[in-house]
């Protein structure tokens, strides 16, 4: 039989382009659908445009900081949302059109069109209202806010994907969820001077995190001015008309927070609406997400799916460690071991930002029984003069017996950069004694990591 296609990829994000790149390099015909926009959520309304926010929004501090150094004048610094918007959608497009070329040059034809299964080997484009048939196919949809269809209202919010093209930044702003980007947007728009409000259904951020981690983060929160409601059970959303208008947030028990714009962070699910999977025989797992095997093959012996689409880790480098992966065992003939997503350093750009990488106190604890903490919180060196009051956690979980650091995790400036050559000792299974092994680099935060001596009490 012959088709039109050796691979098809379904979704031009992170994992999609560099499979359908990496397959094209090994000599296979490929085409890759995507209905939006080449980049896919990372590049066009996620990492790359929240990165850049981040950015934006650290000069509120950089500025009012720099009046402990001896400058001044800067308080007359006023923030242009619009102008920031025209320069982050310029990176945007600037980014778009890379990965459009990448994957031309690398003789990938790209169409513009949504893809939807019309049979094991056929699918249907339908912007082209046509079917094309591939002997291999590779489903990299990804995710999409999630927004619960049970709470009245629901409908009013904005989510990620809006707050990306807001037309102007809102006096108020209520963010529902604390996960990666309820924290992330709060401390942006906090920032940039919106009234935030944080509301969590649970008992403290972050649920997952080390324990020391999410108090420190709701602390530093708190001090800089973001409201952080916990046990915030969202009951329903009312739009309010006080002149403005804006909306009301009812919480089950009682409280309401009113904001000018409303936003969901509350998770995202994988993207598979009306792909009509069933036609191809590939199975669901029960969390709604693609089920694969260690290799991403689904239960279809033809069709893979990588990166969020399959609701493991929600990370961008590892749709990309996967999808080169399946290009280089299914087209390249390569024995590539299965990923191992025990140890994946990962950083949460909040105010201040989070670096993490291993097990959680908790999670070495019900793991190994006693561990070995050492911790320390300081103020960094900058802002003994700028006069902020924030501090600094490092943390390191320690196996006892062996002496292998389990896990490492930092709240602070920095700690994003930090935890990348973190995770590379983890990894290599670095034991404490290395760290004290090592000189520090002085005066650095990160030196603390190598000077932490006394074992603390563990975290209840
Ligand atoms: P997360 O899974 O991180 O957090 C979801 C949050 O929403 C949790 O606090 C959860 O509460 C809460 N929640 C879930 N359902 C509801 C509900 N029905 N009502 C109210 N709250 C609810 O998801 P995010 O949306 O923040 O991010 C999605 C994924 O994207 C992340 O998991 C991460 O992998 C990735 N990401 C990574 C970033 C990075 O690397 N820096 C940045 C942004 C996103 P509970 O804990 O109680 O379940």
């Amino acid at each position: 039989m012959s088709f039109d296609y050796d691979l098809f990829v379904i979704g031009a994000g992170s994992g999609g382009v560099r499979a359908a790149r990496i397959a094209s390099g090994h000599g296979a015909k490929v085409a890759i659908a995507e209905e939006y926009r080449v980049g896919g959520t990372c590049v066009i309304r996620g990492c790359v445009p929240k990165k850049l926010m981040v950015h934006a929004a650290r000069y509120a501090e950089d500025f009012a900081d720099a009046t402990g150094f001896g400058w001044s004048g800067q308080q007359k610094a006023r923030f242009d949302w619009r102008a920031f918007m025209a320069a982050k959608d310029a990176e945007i497009a600037r980014l778009n059109s890379l990965y459009i070329k990448g994957l031309e040059s690398a003789g990938v034809e790209i169409l513009h069109t949504r893809a939807e299964f019309a049979g094991p080997h056929e699918l249907y484009l339908v912007n082209e209202e046509r079917t094309v048939t591939a002997e291999k196919i590779l489903i990299a949809t990804g995710a999409a806010p999630f927004v619960p269809h049970n709470v009245p209202g629901a409908a009013f919010a904005i989510t990620s994907n809006e707050a990306f093209h807001l037309e102007s930044l809102p006096k108020s702003m209520a963010i529902i969820g604390g996960g990666y980007i309820a924290v992330e947007f709060a401390g942006v728009f906090h920032a940039l001077g919106v009234e935030t409000t944080l509301l969590y259904r649970g008992k403290q951020i972050l649920r997952g995190f080390d324990d020391d981690l999410r108090e420190h983060l709701s602390r530093e929160m708190t001090r800089a001015g973001v409201t952080v409601m916990t046990h915030a059970n969202v009951d329903r959303i009312t739009r309010h008309d006080h002149g403005l208008g804006g909306y009301t947030v009812h919480c089950a028990n009682g409280e309401t927070v009113q904001a000018e714009e409303v936003m969901y962070a509350a998770g995202r699910e994988p993207y598979t609406f009306d792909l009509h999977l069933e036609l191809a025989g590939v199975e669901m797992a029960a969390n709604d997400a693609i089920k694969v095997d260690a290799f991403n093959r689904t239960s279809a012996p033809h069709i893979w799916a990588v990166g969020d689409v399959t609701n493991r880790a929600q990370l961008t480098p590892v749709a990309i460690r996967e999808g080169h992966a399946f290009a280089d065992r299914v087209f390249g003939g390569r024995d590539i071991p299965p990923l191992d997503y025990s140890i994946i350093p990962t950083a949460v750009f909040s105010h201040p930002e989070i670096g993490t990488v291993g097990l959680t106190e908790r999670e070495a604890r019900a793991r190994h029984g006693a561990v070995d903490i050492y911790k320390s919180t300081f103020r960094p060196l900058k802002h003994t003069l700028s006069g902020r009051g924030t501090r600094m956690l490092m943390k390191l979980v320690v196996h006892p017996e062996t002496d292998v650091v389990l896990g490492a995790h930092l709240c602070g400036p920095d700690a994003a950069e930090m935890i990348q050559l973190l995770g590379i000792l983890l990894k290599t299974g670095a034991r404490k004694a290395d760290f004290d092994a090592t000189i520090a680099v002085h005066p650095t935060a990160a030196e603390e990591l190598v000077t932490m001596r006394e074992k603390q009490p563990a975290t209840d």
